[in-house]
């Protein structure tokens, strides 16, 4: 990215021989230049300018105060004449240099620019915040432009200076910037910049006795012959607890503020500064936990692993292992031995399983040493956990996909559970996938990575398979249970054999009264991936669709409402058909809360939790959930996707997968893999404690191998069987897929842009080897999305690194060329709509 532009470099101060220069990348939000510049260090800010620290620098012609930085240092420069940097903006640098090529390598390989890659890395929510104040100088007799003369008026109407962000409210403008700059030229209004830090650390005071408790001791008898009596307590209470914050000070000796500052001003005690890190989690909520001793599954694993750790080894490991075979056990073993060895480790779970019931699992085997990152904690909170990683005072970090940037500096494992998860790639710029960013770290650190699944995505077991990474399987449940028995319901004879028109079978009805009856609990799960309950009519077919999407709008039941989930769009549902006016309109398909009214009406009396995206949007809304269940509260827990995860209650007996197909019916090459692992994980749901597990699966399509295999839990037939399909078809692991797609409000110029970019892929005969097939450009399957038309091109690319230089090219064009159309482009996509 060693573009150097032309521009920039104006002429300031001459380079000399000795001085250092700093290469330095743009941060600044308001600056989208993907480009290095080049700036002079200054003598005095030689010591801490250094690669990953924040600085600001003048830029353009105004040299503006904007936030860059440092991603290298060097002596020599190509510009004969550098601006020197005013500040840095950090005591130490935020990114650690294996941070930055991680940033610099991204930018190349996710096609995108080094800002965005940076701010996936960079400490959350840090950034810095421009304020422009105007001073008013002077009048003048000369005629001003009307917009320049109303400004120098109201300004001095606000007693001679205002924020820019003020006037510009005042003035009902949104820039007056211009009009600005050009008073100041004229030397009527001067501006000046103050730049502030987004974010900062809380701070607390400390009290600590500058004598040994001995001498304290004898010193509080002194000034208690001196009737101090208050200041004696206050030293006392030092001398026995060692240094406390100010506050507890004055709380536990029952002193007070003047007697703490007495004792500052003899010397006797001083007040210091330290970083109030607020924590994630309470430790001293959760009770310790022991290792175990390994079952003979666990034990060659966790032996492996330990062994690569001790020697700095990299190695690719997938470890599959059913569902409660003590996966878990083995990460928290491993991570042990990186603590011992003073080394770190990072844990990844999808966010979705990032519940209470993990975290205790690592926080009551590690203590403090954890750091907890998930999207639950305020923004403060969140900064000090990573200021707690990068500052060596944790050890381990358990989050989401994005704490695979932890930065630390001896990484001893990576460990990503239920590796087969799409909330691991990234669908915003940069398009990464957590596991590739996994192995690059675990490669410059020389740790292993641990890739771990019941139902591993069939690439990583191709993978396993083929020899790239190491495979290690565990067959058994801790506890030898059994996996539970399970059952499929073919629901077209539900209907037509039974006369049920239920959601619930007869068969799941019947298991779920017997569950009652022994008072034992029951999970009901419904998949609503592609699944919406829309309102159509009944008479010509007419659907009910957003006006600015091309997509059917869901029906909302608790306030008879219609919404689309792409745009947001709500409207009343009607009751006669906008189209040819029949009466005979409808909503279709199933949603939780049909289903939680069915199960009150078929079971009168019955507890029902529902748990979907309704119930658990507030703050905790899904852990106090969980807890409700857990104490008993309720008989059945109903949900979409969150209840399949992690979640380990010993007396839950039922599961019952409500539409097992759905997940089948979706246009997307992994819809069997998906389909696969939630019903395998669902059922998994059941028979943990010592009762034997039942699961009921519903389905439309009985003799569908899939939903067979699953039932089965076989997964070797399961990845044999798609592998063929995957093969014949050419998707992955045989490919990967590239997703081009452009979109924009004016649907011819989206067509030609992107017919464009598919002339330019098929005229360069040094890449059509990379590419085995290209498909479109077509509209998209949503083919409008927020007034916007969606095309796209399908590349499956036999060789994606060959492809990087051209893609790079394409999306450089794109920017540079003022389109006003958007372009993505993202390397197997997890939504190919
Ligand atoms: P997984 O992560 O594979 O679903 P877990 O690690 O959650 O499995 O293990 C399931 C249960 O078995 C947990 O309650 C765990 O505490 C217990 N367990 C795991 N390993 C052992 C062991 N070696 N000895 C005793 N109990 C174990
Ligand atoms: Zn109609
Ligand atoms: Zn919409």
């Amino acid at each position: 990215m060693h573009e150097q532009g032309r521009g920039c470099q104006c002429t300031i101060r001459q380079a000399d021989q000795s001085a250092m220069i700093a290469n330095i990348a743009l941060t600044d939000a308001r600056h989208a230049v993907d480009k290095l510049f080049d700036y002079l260090i200054p003598p005095e800010l030689e010591r801490v300018a250094k690669p990953g620290m924040r600085v600001l620098v003048p830029f353009g012609v105004r040299n503006t105060a904007v936030e860059g930085l440092i991603l290298s240092v060097s002596q020599t420069s190509e510009f004969p004449s550098l601006k020197p940097l005013i500040r840095c903006l950090d005591p130490l640098p935020v990114l650690t240099e294996e941070l930055i090529s991680l940033c610099v390598w991204m930018r190349h390989q996710y096609l995108c620019s080094f800002q965005q890659s940076y701010r996936q890395v960079k400490p959350p929510y840090l950034g810095t915040r421009l304020r422009q104040w105007l001073f008013f100088l002077k009048d003048t007799e000369e005629k001003l432009s009307a917009p320049q003369r109303r400004l120098l008026d109201t300004l001095k109407e606000y007693d001679g200076f205002a924020e820019m962000a003020e006037l510009e409210a005042a003035l009902h403008r949104t820039s007056i910037r211009s009009s600005a700059y050009a008073l100041q030229d004229k030397g009527l209004l001067e501006i000046r910049e103050k730049i502030d830090n987004t974010i900062s650390l809380k701070y607390i005071r400390k009290a600590r006795l500058n004598f040994s408790p001995e001498e304290g001791y004898a010193t509080a008898d002194e000034l208690r012959s001196r009737r101090a009596t208050v200041q004696a307590d206050m030293v006392l209470t030092l001398c026995d607890c060692g240094d406390l914050p100010t506050s507890d000070l004055v709380l536990i000796s029952d002193g007070n503020y003047n007697a703490l500052n007495a004792l500052k001003d003899k010397g006797i005690i001083s007040i210091y500064r330290e970083p109030f890190l607020r924590t994630a989690y309470a430790p001293d909520q959760y009770t310790p936990s022991v290792p175990y001793i390994p079952t003979e599954e666990q034990k060659p694993v966790i032996d492996y692993l330990n062994r690569l750790i001790t020697h700095n080894l990299h190695e690719k490991i997938l470890l599959r292992g059913v569902t409660g075979s003590g996966k878990t056990e083995v990460f928290l073993q491993a991570i042990e031995t990186c603590i011992k060895q003073g080394k770190q480790a990072i844990m990844l779970v999808p966010e979705i399983s990032l519940t209470p019931q993990m975290v205790e699992r690592f926080v009551s085997r590690f203590g403090t040493s954890v750091a907890v990152m998930h999207s639950g904690l305020s923004q403060g909170e969140r900064f000090d956990q990573w200021y707690k990683i990068r500052h060596g005072e944790v050890d381990v970090v358990v989050g989401a996909r994005s704490a695979i940037f932890a930065p630390f500096k001896r990484l001893g494992i990576i460990i990503l559970d239920e590796e087969h998860e799409d909330s691991y790639k990234s669908e915003t710029a940069p398009r990464y996938h957590a596991r590739d960013i996994a192995f690059r770290r675990g490669a410059k650190h020389g740790a292993p990575v641990l890739l771990a699944s019941a139902t591993p995505s069939v690439t990583s077991y191709y993978r396993a398979k083929t020899q790239k990474y190491r495979l290690f399987e565990m067959h058994q449940r801790y506890n030898q249970n059994p996996l539970p028995k399970a059952r499929i319901v073919d629901m077209r004879s539900e209907l037509l054999d039974y006369h049920n028109m239920s959601s619930i079978s007869i068969r799941l009805q019947d298991e779920i009264r017997r569950n009652l009856d022994k008072k034992e609990k029951t999970i009901l799960f419904l998949n609503r991936r592609g699944y919406n309950t829309f309102v159509s009519c009944r008479q010509c077919g007419y659907v009910m669709e957003c006006p600015h999407c091309s997509i059917a709008l869901t029906y909302h039941r608790s306030s008879d409402h219609l919404a689309c989930h792409y745009c947001g769009y709500t409207c009343q549902n009607v009751t006669v058909c906008p189209e040819c006016g029949s009466q005979y309109i409808k909503f279709f398909g199933t949603g939780t809360q049909k289903i939680e009214e069915e199960l009150y009406t078929l079971f009168p009396g019955v507890r029902v939790l529902r748990m979907d995206f309704d119930t658990t949007s507030g703050k905790g809304g899904h852990e106090i959930l969980l807890n409700r269940f857990k104490n008993g509260e309720a008989d059945i827990l109903l949900g979409t996707q969150m209840v399949t995860k992690g979640l380990d209650f010993a007396d839950v007996t039922l599961v019952g997968v409500l539409a097992a197909d759905t997940s089948l019916n979706i246009n997307d090459y992994r819809a069997n893999e998906r389909c696969f692992s939630l019903i395998t994980q669902v059922c998994g749901r059941a028979g943990r404690g010592n009762t034997e597990g039942r699961a009921v699966i519903q389905t439309y399509q009985p003799e569908n191998v899939t939903i067979r295999l699953a039932k089965e839990q076989n997964y070797p037939d399961f990845y044999e069987n798609e592998m063929k399909y995957r093969e014949k078809m050419q998707y992955p692991p045989f490919c990967d897929m590239i997703h081009i797609v452009l979109s924009g409000e004016d649907e011819r110029q989206v067509k030609q842009e992107i017919a464009n970019i598919g002339l330019l892929l098929n005229s360069r005969p040094e890449i059509q080897g990379a590419i085995l097939q290209t498909i479109g450009p077509d509209p998209a399957p949503i083919a409008k999305i927020k007034n916007k038309f969606r095309y796209r091109i399908f590349l499956k690319a036999a060789d994606t690194q060959q492809l990087l230089p051209l893609l790079r090219q394409i999306s450089t064009a794109h920017n540079a060329g003022n389109s006003k159309n958007t372009l993505t482009i993202d390397i197997n996509p997890t939504n190919m709509l």
